[in-house]
């Protein structure tokens, strides 16, 4: 009998089981689908006709949380990271390249030819101004999350006079905050379309911190695994494995059973399976404890109740279509090197603003934002000899006005957005073998509502105490030994590992496992250390000004 079951074996799941595994606990993680990872799902095509990442791309979250050097995915259990300097790329339809370098001197380098002086200057001090801000919000990843009134105190404590217009940019668009900076509607496109990643229009409020994050992570490479993103999920699993824990696929939870106020037990393919110590969901809080969910509406308090019905995905109707190819020729790309870059093509900001509101009416954009890569750029056995593999990513109604999806709307987005990535990159990609995954395949995948990869909505009234409720922000329910984490739990979507590390530390916590005084030391040295950062990050931005 396990002492804990870990509802979902996506990289949180993982992350959360292979922490209370390593404190000693006995932990059962049960997965629905044939495979673990979720919304990371590397495929091989039969007989040797190459490799598709069908989900995420870039894992330098979990590389920077810390996460994958805490559970020595790295030095024990087999996780290798490519790292390249050549980040992000925006390429455009006029053919202007807006390269993203891991340095800050670089970038500018590569930005000051296609976008000029005055535009290069503007990014030079928006990126000193974005760190110091950013690296204040990064220090609170840690540990359940503060209150909007702790992180304007903590903006004021380090950020001095900056404080007011970093909180003022966190709670407006990204869109007003770039066009407040910049000219180039080309330079401005790869920021908005990162702030697009919380699935919402740069345009709407609280979409300004989007807006920072490419400019506020120069000194990071970024980090892909050799093998696929597949190879995270497979070292969490090792490292779950060498600590006693175990993993059990095509194992749908549908029920959590709750007796004397505690989780006791969850029902899985008809199968009871008793935890004798907690459950944690690493799937969202509606589908855990709203109606229709895990646990049944007698064990759920009513304020709770209503908080869980203001929870919200989909209000824009966005969702995610990914098409992934083989190809028959690698397409020419400048600047070099950057073939390897993940790339960001919105066009303009205009463009990235417009193609959000066609998706809300439930139409294609005309001028999709679309992510592009070439995993086959990094190493060999992704495609058979002289051919190359490409990953292409766009956002597509949930709801298209015509009706629901089918096989022939789903051909006809993946066209469209094959011919929008051909065009910026000024290059043809015959195609060998393609699939797409649309929202609903998604959905049959993970199971996240609208296909969600961030589970519920990174909107501003959905993040930091807000998420995924106010009184669920501690990764604990009102039910004893049931915890909570997931991208639909505080700091959200992306493969960080860190929703999965912070519930494992409050299930310890609430367990009595471990020693307290550990834990608040690590977590004291962990702020120390990131506050330091902010402050040494201010400093600089003031004698840069
Ligand atoms: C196409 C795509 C590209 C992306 N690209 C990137 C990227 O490049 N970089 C990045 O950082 N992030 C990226 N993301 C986002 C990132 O992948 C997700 O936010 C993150 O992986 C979510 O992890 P998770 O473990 O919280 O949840 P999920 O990955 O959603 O995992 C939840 C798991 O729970 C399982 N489950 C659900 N219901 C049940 C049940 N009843 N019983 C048992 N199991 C259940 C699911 O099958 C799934 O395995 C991308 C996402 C997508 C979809």
């Amino acid at each position: 009998m396990p002492d804990v079951i870990v509802i979902g074996a996506g990289h949180n799941g993982l992350t959360c089981a292979c922490y209370l595994a390593r404190a000693g606990l006995d932990v059962l993680v049960l997965e629905q689908s044939d495979t673990v990872g979720g919304c990371i799902n590397t495929r091989d095509l039969p007989d040797g006709r190459g490799r598709l990442e069908l989900g995420a791309y870039e894992h330098g979250g979990i590389r920077g949380s810390g996460v994958a050097a805490d559970l020595e995915l790295e030095t024990r259990h087999g996780l290798r990271f490519h790292l390249r300097d050549e980040v992000t790329l925006g390429p455009a339809d006029d053919g202007a390249r807006i390269a993203f370098h891991n340095g800050l001197e670089e970038t500018l380098e590569l930005l000051r030819p296609v976008v000029g002086p005055s535009e290069t200057d503007a990014y030079a001090r928006f990126a000193a101004w974005a760190t110091a801000g950013m690296k204040l919000v990064g220090s609170l990843d840690s540990g359940p999350p503060p209150s909007f009134g702790q992180l304007a105190a903590a903006a004021q404590a380090t950020l001095g006079a900056e404080a007011a217009p970093f909180m003022q940019t966190l709670l407006g668009s990204a869109s007003a905050v770039l066009r407040a900076t910049f000219e180039d509607e080309r330079l401005m496109a790869p920021m908005a379309h990162w702030a697009g990643h919380s699935q919402q229009s740069p345009l709407d409020p609280g979409t300004g911190g989007g807006g920072l994050m490419l400019a506020a992570f120069h000194g990071a490479p970024a980090a892909r695994p050799a093998g696929g993103s597949r190879a995270t999920v497979e070292a969490l699993v090792r490292c779950l494995e060498a600590a006693g824990g175990r993993v059990v696929c095509d194992a749908a939870v549908s029920a959590v059973e709750v007796s004397g106020g505690r989780a006791s037990a969850v029902i899985a393919g008809g199968e009871r399976h008793v935890a004798t110590r907690g459950v944690v969901s690493a799937i969202d809080a509606r589908r855990l404890l709203g109606s229709g969910g895990l646990v049944a509406q007698e064990h759920v308090p009513d304020r709770l109740k209503r908080e869980l019905r203001r929870v919200h995905s989909g209000l824009r109707n966005v969702s995610e279509l990914k098409v992934d190819a083989v190809i028959d020729t690698l397409p020419q790309v400048e600047p070099a090197g950057f073939d390897r870059a993940f790339m960001l093509s919105a066009n303009t900001i205009t463009d990235i603003e417009q193609a959000f509101a066609s998706v809300q009416l439930g139409e294609l954009a005309r001028r999709p934002p679309v992510m592009i890569a070439f995993p086959s750029t990094l190493e060999s056995g992704w495609a058979p000899e002289g051919k190359a593999v490409a990953w292409i990513s766009t956002f597509v109604p949930w709801r298209p006005a015509d009706g629901a999806w089918d096989e022939a709307k789903l051909e006809a987005a993946a066209d469209h957005a094959w011919s929008v990535a051909e065009r910026a990159l000024g290059a043809r990609m015959g195609v060998v073998e393609r699939r797409i995954t649309g929202p609903v395949s998604w959905v049959a995948r993970h199971g996240n509502a609208n296909a969600n990869p961030n589970h519920i909505e990174m909107s501003i009234d959905q993040l930091l105490g807000f998420r995924p409720t106010p009184s669920l922000s501690g990764y604990k329910t009102p039910i004893d030994g049931l915890f909570l984490t997931g991208a639909g739990t505080h700091p959200g979507g992306g493969i960080t590992g860190v929703p999965g590390r912070n519930a494992a530390q409050v299930a310890l916590a609430s367990l009595g496992v471990g020693s307290r005084g550990a834990r608040l030391a690590r977590r004291a040295r962990e702020r120390s250390a990131l506050v330091r950062d902010a402050w040494k990050a201010t400093r600089e931005l003031r004698s840069a000004s």
